[in-house]
């Protein structure tokens, strides 16, 4: 159990929350590059400029930067494992759809996961937004599938836990996806394809893709954003499973970014960045309670038998 990443479930009422996000380093702009200047388009970075990045912002050049391959037999178990707690609001989660120029994005107010440091403090984040790369950003062992989804997740402050204390403000989940021709469109990204920009999803829930992830192996490692301003401030786990998607949803994606100006290939994916002696720790996904989510009005027997299930973990 201590080798384990540990998926919990409580389900919490869900009214609007105002959070105090912990904000990322301020980024390093090259000299005569302006904030303005290095946004994404024609001028700025794109993706048919990606090896100009570090002479827009500076950190893209850094020491921790993603995405990299992931060589599996490198991999080391780590000594203390993250644990992670998703505090679901169960079906009230709604994600709105942003119109992003490089990737498809939702954004929302979501639950919390609770991911060990180093130094074994626990540190909460809680998922502010999903997107999308397709081909894949990171590779194991050199394979490169045919889509990521990156969850992303930012650290808060509260009276908890201080931002000052926190290295990684971010961590970052990537899940891979592979096509498959006999899988079924997913229904969240339904309505990116359907015209709604800025419209409200219902009843999603990130538990539909991770519920799928129990018993499976993933990898950890410090790195950084893969988009500038390139942060190095992301606890990055890297799921070694990949979904199936469907042949249309992946054509969707893919023909989305056909602007070749600033896609150079059609794909917004980074390429892989060097390692540079940083360690990567495996450890396996466990996961709770996942596939028996009630429905939107969640029961009290089902609240306490999961407060019971969560106190034996603890
Ligand atoms: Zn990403």
């Amino acid at each position: 159990m201590a080798q384990s990443l540990i998926f919990l479930i409580q389900l919490v009422s869900g009214n609007e929350i105002t959070r105090d996000y912990c904000s990322l380093p301020d980024p390093i702009y090259a000299n005569g590059v302006s904030a303005a200047a290095a946004q994404f388009g024609n001028n700025g970075w794109s993706y048919a400029n990606i090896n100009d990045w570090e002479r827009i912002v500076v950190t893209c050049g850094g020491s921790l930067q993603s995405p990299i391959d992931i060589l599996t037999s490198e991999a080391e178990q780590a000594n203390t494992q993250p644990s992670i707690n998703y505090r679901d609001k169960g079906s009230e989660v709604e994600y709105k759809e942003i119109e992003k120029p490089y990737t498809k994005q939702y954004e929302g107010e979501y639950s919390s996961i609770e991911v060990a440091d180093a130094s074994g403090l626990q540190i909460r984040y809680y998922a502010k937004q999903f997107h999308i790369h397709a081909p894949s950003e990171h590779t194991i062992n050199g394979k490169q599938y045919d889509l990521e989804i990156h969850f992303v997740h930012q650290a808060i402050q509260d009276q908890e836990q201080d931002c000052n204390k926190i290295k990684n403000k971010l961590t970052v989940f990537g899940l891979m996806f592979e096509e498959s021709s006999s899988t079924q469109d997913y229904d969240v990204f339904k309505p990116w394809f359907d015209g709604e920009v800025n419209g409200e999803v219902k009843q999603f829930d990130l538990n539909d893709f991770f519920s799928r992830m129990s018993d499976t192996t993933y990898y950890h490692y410090n790195g950084s954003l893969t988009t500038p301003p390139c942060s190095q401030t992301v606890n990055w786990i890297v799921f070694e499973k990949a979904l199936p998607i469907s042949p249309n949803q992946l054509n969707q994606f893919k023909t989305s970014f056909s602007d070749t100006s600033v896609f150079k290939f059609m794909q917004n994916n980074r390429p892989i960045q060097n390692l540079n002696g940083r360690k990567i720790l495996k450890g396996t996904v466990q996961t709770i309670g996942l596939a028996i989510l009630p429905d939107s009005y969640a029961s009290y027997a089902y609240i306490l038998f999961m407060t019971l299930i969560s106190l034996l973990f603890l």
